[in-house]
């Protein structure tokens, strides 16, 4: 046992643990890595030894097949009461959302506290919020920010302390993309030094940069058709292949990506380069799916971006029952269509890599398949599989929902042992995702007029 590391709380903390939280006032800690003290939850630097840390990612795969053991028990239920449409995230130790009332809600699973945090005001919680650390930001500004937009404004919160910082204002006659169905897949994004986001004009579309602690906003033209984005790109990657293939617009001549911000159209992947948006036309067929109002035929999880990035791999969600992947490593040598069959659903791992999950169909045995690149290798199969875009994959450990006789369930899987059905309080239909979250594993799911979050303590 340790000593509490909040203010005023004489509490003491199970040391053993590299997250857990504190037995009393049920604030989440992390252990020090160097010295084992317990820190909080969003504390740069040791309280005793001063080293630099971090509130670890937990995994749910470290656990060990034990896992299933504590999975089985039933799940704690609490819910945030306020409308909302986009997917929740999770961060310290705590699960954070925004509401369409462009409320910041901070979720204690230890706790099983749901709480206004901070207010973004109106027009905001219509599109996927992004949680970066603004390591690069002077004074106040720097830390851990949830970011997020409004057709008039780029806002964030410090998850420190719930201060809010204004970013981007749109330009007069202008609008910030920041809404699911009438904007489509957009977000907001920083890369810990700039802050991204799209607006619509009446002259086109332009991609925002604004540096985290300069005023002056930089503007790129990036073209007349709708886009989605911004995406990040990482990885040491050469994009300049693509770009003078007869036939196309030239685009301002060979392009090098590198740890960079893309958007993109029905036909083009647009890269912010040092000259500007380059325009890289899929070597694949498209069209790109823009907006969930498109015709597809697979699941996404609600709320959320579908379209994903994993290193220089980008794979974007596309009309009818297709995946568009590209690496932006050796454009667009390296492309494909990937085909999905109908109703299956796409998510994401912990890691970040994609996820399609086959649902049962007749003698055929459903499947959750984790991708390298363009190929997949099979996790999970299961007779029962049902896909609802809320898979979630840890290594060996995995969790999905199945069909049993009259009602839907959550099974966990953990590679080489027997899987484990999960006690729900409810019956749960609109699944968002999976997250583990400081000494839990959360289930967030959409409710009537509230934000819902089954809870196993792991
Ligand atoms: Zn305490
Ligand atoms: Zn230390």
């Amino acid at each position: 046992m340790t000593d509490c590391p909040y203010a005023d709380c004489p509490g003491e903390v199970q040391s053993s643990a590299k997250v857990g939280y504190c037995l009393t006032c049920r604030q989440p800690v992390f252990a020090c890595q160097q010295c084992g003290a317990q820190n909080r939850a969003f504390a740069r630097f040791c309280r005793r030894c001063r080293c630099e840390g971090e509130f670890p990612k937990r995994s749910m795969g470290a656990v060990g097949s034990k896992v299933l053991d504590l999975l089985g028990r039933e799940a704690r239920e609490i819910a945030a009461a306020d409308q909302f449409w986009v997917a929740p995230a999770s961060r310290c130790g705590f699960m954070w959302a925004l509401s369409l009332s462009g409320i910041v809600w901070r979720i204690n699973p230890a706790e099983g506290s749901a709480a206004r945090f901070a207010t973004l005001g109106e027009g905001f919680g219509r599109s996927p919020i992004r949680i970066r650390n603004l390591v690069g930001a002077e004074g106040s500004r720097s830390g851990t920010h949830l970011l997020a937009a409004s057709p008039r404004e780029v806002k964030s919160v410090n998850l420190a302390n719930g201060r809010s910082f204004s970013w981007i204002a749109a330009s007069p006659g202008g609008r910030l993309l920041s809404d699911l169905n009438e904007d489509g897949y957009v977000t907001v994004e920083s890369d810990g030094a700039y802050i991204y986001a799209l607006e619509k004009r009446a002259a086109g579309y332009y991609l925002l940069r604004r540096h985290l602690d300069r005023e002056a906003v930089d503007e790129f033209p990036a073209g007349g058709q709708p886009a989605g984005g911004p995406l990040r790109v990482e990885g040491d990657a050469q994009a300049g292949a693509g770009v003078d293939r007869p036939g196309d617009q030239p685009a301002g001549g060979s392009l090098r990506v590198e740890g960079r911000i893309c958007a993109y159209t029905e036909d083009s992947l647009l890269a912010l380069g040092d000259s500007g948006v380059a325009r890289l036309p899929y070597a694949v067929e498209g069209p790109a799916l823009l907006s969930p109002r498109e015709p597809h035929s697979y699941l996404v999880a609600p709320g959320a971006s579908p379209w994903l990035t994993f290193g220089s791999d980008v794979y974007l969600p596309a009309q009818g029952s297709v995946f568009l992947y590209m690496s932006l490593k050796d454009f667009p040598k390296d492309s494909a269509r990937l085909p999905v069959t109908e109703h299956s659903a796409v998510s994401r791992d912990s890691a970040g890599r994609f996820v399609l999950t086959t649902p049962t169909s007749g003698a055929a045995s459903g499947a959750i398949e984790l991708f390298k690149g363009p190929a997949p290798a099979t996790r999970v199969k299961d007779q029962q599989l049902r896909a609802t875009g809320a898979e979630f994959l840890d290594g060996p450990f995995a969790a999905a929902f199945v069909s049993s006789v009259g009602a839907g369930r959550i099974r966990f899987y953990y590679e080489g042992c027997a899987p484990r059905d999960a006690r729900l309080a409810g019956n749960i239909e609109n699944q968002i995702g999976f997250y583990p979250c400081g000494a839990a594993f959360v289930l967030a799911h959409f409710g009537d007029k509230s934000l819902g979050f089954s809870i196993w303590d792991v």
